[in-house]
């Protein structure tokens, strides 16, 4: 597949907050960022917090309140010519449908999120389908380099099953990573940045800004650059938040690329708030960012499969209903779905 390089196209530079970027060293260029380093001191000072997140250790109990359907997999193989349709594979892995392609964001199929595959986050609902029973994938989105959104096995077992036909779309910082994992088509962009994915489709994927941060290694922290993911087909428009705190990116990102038909927002892992609130926002904020954005229907992702914080872990969910019942908003237009769940969302 032919791709032809739009890079900085001619929007407006006065509402494109570019990334800090100093001697190899990405920075948020947001007031609203508070550095992970000074919020590890302030949570030793108070390690006292308690662990909120009870998560059951019966699958029956989990079975109950977090489902794991097996996908409609004729509905994954034959979506519709109209609307946005969406599968949650579990936390920021959504398979996405539109305007003729087929995107996977961060995918993540692994047991756990970490350097290691027998210590760290591990799972407690599992995938609802292997990497072999995907639809024909076109695209993969990724957010940033954490493991829970950037996985190894996961990385390698696409290329192995789709290989040169799948288009690798990373923030500035990560390609060479994929290229060491065997990927060929890898596209880096900066925030602001655009790849005409397809000209006989139409199709342009835009790397958006976020305030969030990066690191896998003891001595590689922000040498890649973080951010959100645009999919701006000729009918339809998606958009990926990643990991993020909350700021005024969401704003631009609304006035440049607005409205979206669907935004996969987290919704997750941001207990307590002292150390969380500046790289991971809470159902308010994820409302917040679904109306910055203009979107007309958004997806709640990065909860329910790994225990990465201290929030009861159904918590997300109902908090995210209670939201949109104190806004004036309705409450189907920012929903979550069962593991293995797809949904058609249109305008
Ligand atoms: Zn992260
Ligand atoms: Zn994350």
């Amino acid at each position: 597949m032919a791709a032809i390089d739009v890079k900085d196209s001619n929007i407006l530079q006065s509402t494109r907050t570019k990334p800090v970027y100093a001697n190899g060293v990405y920075n948020n260029p947001w007031t609203t960022w508070v550095e992970p380093s000074f919020c590890k001191v302030l949570y030793r000072m108070l390690v006292k917090e308690k662990d909120h997140s009870k998560i059951p250790s019966e699958k029956q109990e989990l079975d109950k309140h977090l489902p794991v359907q097996k996908p409609d997999f004729d509905q994954l193989m034959n979506p519709p010519k109209s609307g946005v349709q969406a599968t949650w594979i579990g936390h920021a892995s959504v398979l996405v449908q539109l305007d003729g392609i087929t995107v996977i964001t961060d995918p993540i199929f692994s047991e756990r999120c970490s350097m290691f595959q027998w210590i760290g986050p591990k799972r407690y609902r599992p995938p609802p389908f292997k990497i072999d029973e995907l639809p024909v994938l076109d695209a993969v989105v990724i957010s940033h380099n954490h493991y829970d959104h950037l996985d190894h096995g996961s990385v390698v077992s696409l290329n192995k099953k789709f290989g040169d036909e799948l288009w690798w779309y990373v923030p500035m910082g990560t390609r060479r990573w994929m290229l060491d994992c065997g990927c060929k088509n890898v596209v880096e962009l900066s925030w602001w940045e655009e790849h005409r994915h397809s000209p006989d489709q139409n199709i342009t994927f835009c790397l958006t800004p976020s305030q969030h941060w990066c690191k896998r290694t003891a001595t590689d922290t922000n040498k890649a650059l973080w951010g959100s993911w645009v999919i701006k087909g000729p009918n339809h428009r998606f958009f990926f938040a990643g990991d993020t705190g909350y700021c005024e990116a969401f704003k631009q990102i609304g006035e440049e690329y607005g409205p979206f038909d669907l935004s996969a927002i987290p919704i997750g892992a941001y207990a307590p708030r002292y150390v969380m609130k500046s790289q991971h926002v809470d159902p308010e904020e994820a409302v917040l960012i679904h109306q910055d954005v203009k979107s007309s229907n958004s997806l709640g992702i990065h909860w329910g499969t790994f225990k990465l914080t201290y929030e009861f872990y159904l918590e997300p969910k109902t908090k995210l209903a209670e939201e949109l019942k104190k806004s004036d908003l309705s409450d189907d237009c920012f929903v979550t779905l069962n593991h293995g769940e797809t949904r058609i969302f249109r305008k």
